[in-house]
């Protein structure tokens, strides 16, 4: 069954170039990550409001750092999974252009990904909002459990985008030309239901381009994809990988 329908996308890859891939937090559960909406993600045990809006952050930055401080220990820890590495492997093979991510933390980069768009931030750094100094992951972790700025003492903020915050402007907008510009847009463990990424393969859809999708569960756009793989995400696009010819 799955043998089947990863050659449809195999020949979809190979017919539509170039791929783009959108990925969400679906690729990272198997690196031990809990992804958002599942039964056992995140939200389950966490109220959004109370801990990833930039209003909860403002008015309470203390209690959002228990609460990410926690996160960023599992995220330091967690390793890429056969599903980044066949992206990264896949991109240096010609068959991916690049690699857009809801993801914060930084597997795919890590897998050895370049072309990498990471439209809701990462956990790289964190910056202080009065004085705007930067200040990279090891130097947070050792400030935590409440980082203060080194320069003014205020309580930074993880680069990571909160729900009310806008989106980094050049990413979204790399993201929108790309999603266009794709043959195909494969999405990856990702419920789309988080705008403006889930509107992406809208962009491509307008363009004349396919849509694939490989996810646990449905997504609202199932109906329009060319292939829709339930499946976990390593064990697929490993599949992918091998499906393929070496190159284009
Ligand atoms: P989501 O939780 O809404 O959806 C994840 C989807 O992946 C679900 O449909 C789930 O069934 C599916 N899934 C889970 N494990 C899978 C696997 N092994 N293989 C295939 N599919 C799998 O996540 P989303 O769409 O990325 O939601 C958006 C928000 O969640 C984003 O803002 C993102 O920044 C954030 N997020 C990021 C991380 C991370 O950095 N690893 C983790 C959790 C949430």
């Amino acid at each position: 069954m799955l043998g089947m329908s990863v050659e449809r996308l195999a020949e979809l890859v190979v017919a539509r170039r170039p791929c783009v891939v959108l990925t969400g937090a679906g690729i990272s559960t198997e690196s031990g990550i809990p992804d958002f909406r599942s039964p056992t993600g995140v939200w389950a045990q966490y109220d959004p409001m109370e801990y990833a809006t930039i209003d909860a952050f403002l008015e309470d930055p203390v209690k959002v750092w228990d609460f990410y401080g926690k996160r960023l220990a599992l995220l330091d820890d967690a390793q890429p999974n056969d599903g980044h590495r066949s992206l990264a492997e896949l991109e240096d093979r010609g068959w991916v252009r690049a690699v857009v991510t809801q993801n914060i933390d930084r597997l795919h980069e890590r897998a050895g990904s370049r072309a990498l768009v990471e439209v809701h931030g990462s956990i790289r750094t964190s910056s202080c909002l009065a004085c705007g100094t930067v200040v990279p992951f090891a130097e947070v972790v050792a400030l935590l459990p409440v980082p203060a700025c080194p320069s003014c003492g205020r309580i930074l903020k993880p680069d990571v985008v909160m729900f009310g915050e806008l989106l980094p402007e050049a990413a979204i907008e790399r993201a929108t030309q790309l999603a266009a510009a794709a043959g195909v847009l494969l999405v990856v463990g990702s419920s789309l239901e988080v705008y403006p990424v889930a509107g992406l393969p809208l962009e491509t859809l307008a363009a004349g381009g396919s849509l694939a999708i490989v996810n646990r569960g449905s997504t609202p756009l199932d109906a329009r994809a060319s292939v829709t793989i339930d499946g976990g995400a390593g064990e697929v696009l490993r599949a992918l990988a091998d499906a393929l010819p070496e190159r284009p």
